[in-house]
């Protein structure tokens, strides 16, 4: 069946044709290392992992490859601030940004590529556009993109250049800005002392041939670089959030379809933000939540995924602890449902998985998805063992971890009083046994006996 997708190219769903049959190229703009994600960034990885499931039900190999920025005006000043090597720093939060990634059920990219780790070939590519008249090199020694020789400059973001603002320089050397104020973008930062020891002298260390001075790249060619490097000169998908469409992904395509010749990416895709009263959530606004502050409050982090399934990727999200409440009981009785469904596999409903089908290839339809398992799930023309497969492979793409519930909803004081049952039917002390059975099922589980084992749910 058709995969369609919404591609911010064209503003239209598409049929989604890989340049490969059978496998799809991926790049991810991902986390920039300089503070734990909040939970407006953790929607869009939340996003492009839904879509990598999506593509991966369909039977689609997928050479995923998400970056990790840990360079740019941001990481550099908040190192300093803290006192640590840019190394140091970024690595700390890099690991944060996985064990989230864990704690969400995102399963891992191919591969994380590290910005720093393609500086010779950033510098290449901002050689070949020199060489190429695209770009042009200031005073003192930074490299600017000249957009007016890229006639195509906004063909994503649907700028108009007659909206600009007045004044504007004509060349901006910092790495976010407005859709009002597209100028000439810095792809090569000349050292300045704010940069402190963080640079790069190009034509001393990295072993290549360039007239490029002491200094770092900006952030957009990181994402070029790196997307090109590893996936080839067009890939199928982008993703990221909707603010990466200008400027970030705009001049993706401006610098790096004109270093190629070629089609950046065939699809791009966007998500929505995550709000707060009406705001983006963001850590420079303040009003952010991170997914430590919703575990602290008692959260399941992955309520926080189902609030993400229960609404379109291409809608704005308000953040609410109401909704958070909401998602996190659905969750609940999804799991407790799930353990009541026993231990037999049976068949994959047909039907329910061809509505399921149709729903995550009309654009990632997940939330009418969970609505479809919802149905399945109460359907009593369905055995519990064709629910249980069932609902498992719908799974897949849910990723809410139905596979591990028992791990998640046991505590431990009721496995470790499992134990001491098991123990004492095996020295056949049935009083001791019986009185075991009573504490748990007082604590709201339920043992169920078989001849060799026995198994608990909840009540
Ligand atoms: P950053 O770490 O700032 O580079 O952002 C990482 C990702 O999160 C990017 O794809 C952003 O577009 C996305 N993002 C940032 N803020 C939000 C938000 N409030 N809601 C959804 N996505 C966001
Ligand atoms: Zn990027």
């Amino acid at each position: 069946m058709k995969i369609k997708l919404y591609n911010t190219l064209s503003r239209n769903i598409e049929d989604f044709v890989p340049q490969a049959p059978g496998h799809v190229s991926l790049y991810t703009c991902g986390p920039t290392v300089y503070n734990y994600a909040h939970i407006g960034n953790l929607r869009a990885y939340i996003f492009s992992d839904i879509l990598k499931r999506v593509l991966l039900y369909n039977g689609l190999e997928v050479n995923h490859i998400m970056n990790l920025t840990d360079i740019d005006d941001k990481t550099i000043r908040d190192s300093q601030k803290a006192g640590q090597t840019l190394k140091e720093f970024t690595e700390f939060y890099t690991k944060e940004f996985y064990t989230d990634r864990d704690a969400l059920n995102i399963l891992p990219a191919t591969k994380y590529t590290k910005a720093t780790d393609y500086i010779k070939e950033m510098v290449t590519m901002i050689e070949t556009l020199l060489e190429k008249n695209y770009a042009y090199k200031e005073n003192d020694g930074s490299v600017y993109f000249d957009i007016k020789k890229f006639p195509e400059y906004g063909k994503l973001s649907h700028i108009d250049m007659n909206e600009q603002k007045e004044n504007a320089s004509g060349r901006i050397k910092k790495d976010e800005y407005e859709k009002e104020n597209a100028q000439d973008f810095a792809l090569w930062k000349a050292w300045d002392e704010n940069d402190g020891d963080v640079f790069w002298d190009p034509s001393t260390t990295l072993g290549t041939s360039t007239s490029l001075s002491k200094g770092r790249p900006g952030w957009h060619i990181e994402c070029s670089a790196m997307s090109i490097a590893n996936l080839g000169e067009t890939i199928d998908i982008h993703t990221g959030g909707i603010d990466n469409m200008f400027p970030h992904h705009e001049n993706e395509i401006a610098q790096s379809e004109c270093a190629t010749g070629k089609t950046f990416a065939n699809y791009f895709m966007h998500n929505e933000h995550l709000l707060v009263d009406g705001k983006k959530m963001s850590k420079s606004a303040g009003n952010f939540y991170t997914l430590r502050d919703i575990v602290a409050k008692g959260y399941n982090p992955i309520a926080f995924r189902y609030l993400a399934l229960q609404n379109s990727y291409r809608t704005p999200l308000n953040f609410t602890f109401d909704s958070l409440d909401g998602a996190q009981s659905a969750l609940k009785k999804m799991y407790n449902i799930f353990l009541k469904l026993g231990a037999e596999y049976g068949n994959i409903n047909k039907n329910y998985e061809d509505e399921f089908i149709t729903a995550i290839n009309s654009d990632l339809g997940v939330s009418q998805a969970l609505g479809i398992a919802w149905k399945m799930l109460g359907d009593e023309s369905v055995s519990k063992a064709d629910k249980k497969a069932t609902i498992l492979k719908f799974d897949e793409v849910f990723g809410l971890g139905l596979l591990n519930v028992n791990k998640i909803e046991i505590p431990d004081e009721i496995i470790k009083l499992k134990e001491e049952r098991e123990y004492a039917r095996s020295q056949k002390n049935w009083a001791s046994s019986d009185e075991i059975r009573i504490i748990i099922e007082e604590k709201g589980y339920k043992v169920i006996d078989s001849d060799s084992i026995s198994t608990i749910e909840k009540i």
